[in-house]
């Protein structure tokens, strides 16, 4: 009997692997592929952006990794599991203590205050109404929210809401962070702060994903895949330009070596 060859402790920890992932919506016109067999990985502790033109299926991508729409076909791994079939049951726990999740448009509750908005996913996640209230705290003071912590988040300007957005997705302290366009409906200033606050508040071990059309906030991650008509058409990194590009396929190859 041969054992399989041990994988070297150097081999990264994939948080995200997808493999000809497809998603195909039914349109008055007939199917239309948004997704065309996708394959990527992302490492743990990865900063990943992704970005293409408007369309090209970057969302639609996002929104499969979230597990807030499910694939027509191919395979999705969270940290080597099959997830791709999970139920919107399995999926809705996985996001409320393991992935946090920004969008353009802030998605707040707005009857809520801005310090329950933080608070509410902590305590949904099963921390003692104590650690929630100490999370919440540290987050508004993190984040320069204390002033506007008792109002309503429709008072407060785009870079304020987008950073209550930021705290209620970072106070489980998710293992992966995923962002759809998170400095899109801000002016520049406020896009900044965004992300001067995601590089501040991530641990070396949380896992980052960020759809954006701003090439500023590409240029901030490890490694940019770029996308058009809903396939995965490049991959750099940036500051590293020297390097010729890696493709894709070999991260399996090494990965999983041996496996069809
Ligand atoms: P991006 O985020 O890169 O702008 P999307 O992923 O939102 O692109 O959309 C990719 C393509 O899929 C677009 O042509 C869009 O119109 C289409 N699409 C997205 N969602 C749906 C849907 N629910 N039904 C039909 N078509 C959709
Ligand atoms: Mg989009």
């Amino acid at each position: 009997m041969t054992a399989n060859p041990p994988h070297s402790d150097s081999t990264p920890e994939l948080m995200i692997e997808a493999r000809q992932l497809t998603r195909t919506f039914r349109t008055g016109g007939g199917p239309f592929k948004a997704l065309k067999s996708v394959d990527f990985a992302v490492r743990r502790g990865e900063f990943v952006a992704i970005t293409g033109p408007s369309g090209s299926g970057k969302s639609t991508l996002l929104h499969l990794l979230a597990g807030l729409d499910q694939p027509s076909g191919g395979e999705l791994r969270f940290k080597g599991i099959r997830v791709d079939q999970d139920s919107a049951r399995q999926w809705a726990l996985r996001r409320r203590s393991q992935i946090g999740i920004v969008f353009q448009f802030f998605n707040l509750i707005d009857n809520l205050s801005v310090a329950d908005n933080i608070e509410v996913p902590a305590l949904l996640a099963g921390h003692r109404p104590r650690d929630a209230r100490d999370r919440r705290t540290a987050l508004l003071d993190a984040l320069n929210l204390r002033d506007v912590a008792n109002l309503a988040p429709a008072r407060l300007s785009g870079g304020q809401q987008q950073r209550v957005a930021l705290a209620r997705a970072l106070v489980n302290q998710p293992e992966l962070l995923l962002a759809d366009e998170p400095t899109g409906n801000l002016d520049s200033q406020a896009g900044r702060e965004v992300m001067r606050v995601i590089r501040e508040q991530r641990t070396p071990s949380q896992t980052i994903v960020i759809v954006t059309h701003d090439a500023r906030v590409a240029s901030q991650a490890g490694r940019v895949i770029t996308m058009r008509d809903g396939r995965i058409t490049g991959e750099t990194e940036p500051g590293r330009d020297d390097e010729p590009r890696r493709t894709l396929t070999p991260i399996f190859d090494r990965e999983r070596g041996g496996e069809r």
